[in-house]
């Protein structure tokens, strides 16, 4: 079947070049999906709310090869392209943009609609097995059919949520016409710890501050809300740290967790205090005003101090070494959780194998999108951002090179 436009992978970027494509002038377009229907993970994302955007967004905010300043500015406006397809879009107090519905459904039936209206093709069931470009013409072929095109956009997405068609299979393709790729591990997912230090505290979900370590340098701090598992500490800021751990040496990193930052240098008066008020009772018991009981007893072991040591006989070294303590939680990395647990991937196509189109060097007609390049971020709607506006990127640069060739 011949189109003037194969898009692989009708995910976030793909969706977004689709109706982009269609705008500057490309007619025959076809979206290729492994999965039974398009943009699966479009909706689960932002826990079913689609956080589709961050205001303000710069090139600043992305990490990886490739340069992004370039399609950021050419997608310029992220809410008049929503409302060009008919979606309104909030923005949160923090810069989270949402649909104005907060339902990701909403963003989905947006694109779908329109590319009904576009009469664009939408082929599901559809695993490209196959991509290979013979005189110009680029050739994808599924189990059945082989689809052809001038044009083809790469937007099979990356390795994370593999459930939701993304793991990492469509990568071969570009391996086997030799597109070199920064190898990929997960972002945006929880950090593995010792088990032994974390089985006690399954459960918890405390506030607080967590800073990254790589040997004796803090890398980054985070405030949020620190979620324990058995083996992992998750949550969105233990998830926006996990994308700077170096995967090949993680005994370089640790986590240090600090629960209660906004008393800050006050803490040993506020030991002193509960040691007063509460002066007929343990160590365990002073502290349960403050802490929960299993982060006090992770703090007293730390600190060599018994929980049932009586609160008042504590001197005041041993305060000064329990406000250290309680402010310094200190968690070994020991791995980043798998895929199935990332929202996305670090790794793919390096910048310098893309032009300013995002067209791969040395393949014309063969363009990447999405998270299969190699950029990535942190969470708050970075990744969706960046997904329109490189589908909007390499769709726009087709669609004038085929009306300039008529
Ligand atoms: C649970 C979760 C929540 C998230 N929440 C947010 C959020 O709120 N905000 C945000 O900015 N980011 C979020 N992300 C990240 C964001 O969803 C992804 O970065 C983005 O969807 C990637 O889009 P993409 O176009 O690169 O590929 P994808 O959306 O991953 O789509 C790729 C598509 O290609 C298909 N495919 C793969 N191989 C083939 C093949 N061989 N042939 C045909 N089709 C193929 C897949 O089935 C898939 O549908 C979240 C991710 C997850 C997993």
């Amino acid at each position: 079947m011949r189109y003037d436009l194969l898009i692989i992978g009708g995910g976030a970027s793909g969706l977004a070049a689709a109706v982009t494509a269609k705008a500057f002038g490309a007619d025959r377009i076809a979206v290729l999906e492994k999965q039974p229907r398009v943009g699966k993970k479009i909706l689960a994302t932002g826990n079913g709310r689609c956080n589709l955007s961050h205001m303000p967004v710069t090139a600043d905010d992305f990490r990886g090869s490739v340069d992004t300043a370039p399609i950021l500015e050419r997608f310029g406006d992220v809410g008049a392209f929503f409302e060009n397809l008919g979606l309104y879009t909030r923005t949160d107090p923090a810069g989270r943009m949402y649909p104005y519905s907060m339902n990701a459904a909403s963003v989905l039936d947006a694109f779908r609609m329109r590319m009904r209206e576009d009469v664009t093709a939408e082929f599901c069931n559809t695993e490209i097995l196959s991509l290979r470009c013979e005189n110009g013409l680029w050739h994808a072929r599924s189990a059945e059919t082989d689809y052809t095109a001038r044009f083809v956009i790469f937007a099979a997405g990356g390795y994370a949520a593999p459930k939701l068609g993304t793991d990492g299979s469509a990568w071969k393709l570009l391996k086997k016409l030799g597109i070199p790729l920064i190898p990929p591990s997960p972002n945006l997912c929880p950090v593995l710890s010792d088990a032994k230090l974390l089985r006690p505290l399954k459960g918890l979900r405390v506030k607080g501050e967590v800073t990254l370590y790589d040997k004796d340098d803090a890398v980054r701090t985070e405030e949020g809300e620190v979620q324990f598992t058995e083996k992992t500490l998750s949550g969105i800021c233990v998830f926006n740290l996990s994308g700077l751990i170096d995967t090949e040496r993680f005994s370089d990193y640790f986590l240090l967790f600090d629960p209660v930052p906004d008393i800050g240098n006050d803490l040993e008066n506020v030991l002193y205090t509960l040691q007063g008020t509460r002066c007929g009772m343990t160590c365990e018991e002073m502290l349960t005003g403050l802490l929960p009981k299993p982060l006090i007893r992770l703090i007293l072991l730390n600190a060599r101090i018994s929980p049932d040591y009586p609160c008042a006989e504590l001197s005041g070294r041993e305060i000064r070494l329990l406000a250290v303590a309680v402010r310094s939680l200190h968690f070994p990395v020991r791995g980043l959780a798998g895929y199935e647990q990332a929202q996305s991937t670090r790794g793919g196509v390096p910048g310098t194998t893309l032009d300013a189109d995002l067209q791969v060097k040395g393949h014309p007609g063969l363009y990447v999108t999405g998270e299969a390049a190699d950029v990535h971020a942190y969470c708050g709607g970075y990744h969706l951002h960046w997904c329109w506006a490189s589908g909007y990127a390499a769709a726009a640069a087709i669609g004038k090179k085929l009306y300039l060739s008529g």
